[in-house]
């Protein structure tokens, strides 16, 4: 019934891009032996699945404050920083360091 409980992340679906050379061209390519979709690569023929949703931002942390899900708020090559969903009324905020 609450309207505001349902947080939306706007994130649109997910662009399949070859991983070497960061092409959107690319051919289905049968299936890999865990039944997942398996492409290839137009422009350098890389076969390649559909990436990984990423982790640390699938097992977003709660809030310390508040204890809510956080969203992603910003993100560069070493960290993700969440806020928490409840923004601006708690300002609940941490940052994951990322290690590939
Ligand atoms: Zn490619
Ligand atoms: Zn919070």
């Amino acid at each position: 019934m609450a309207f505001n409980q349902v947080a939306r992340t706007g994130s649109a679906m997910p662009t399949i891009q070859c991983p070497r050379c960061r092409s959107e061209a690319y051919y289905n390519y049968g299936h890999t032996k865990n039944g997942k979709q398996r492409y290839i690569c137009l422009l350098c023929n890389r076969q390649f699945i559909e990436a990984e949703p990423d982790k640390a931002v699938e097992q977003r942390p709660e809030c310390p404050l508040c204890g809510k899900k956080m969203h992603v708020y910003m993100r560069d090559s070493k960290f993700i920083r969440f806020r928490c969903s409840a923004y601006p009324r708690c300002r609940g905020y941490v940052k994951i360091s990322q290690e590939n």
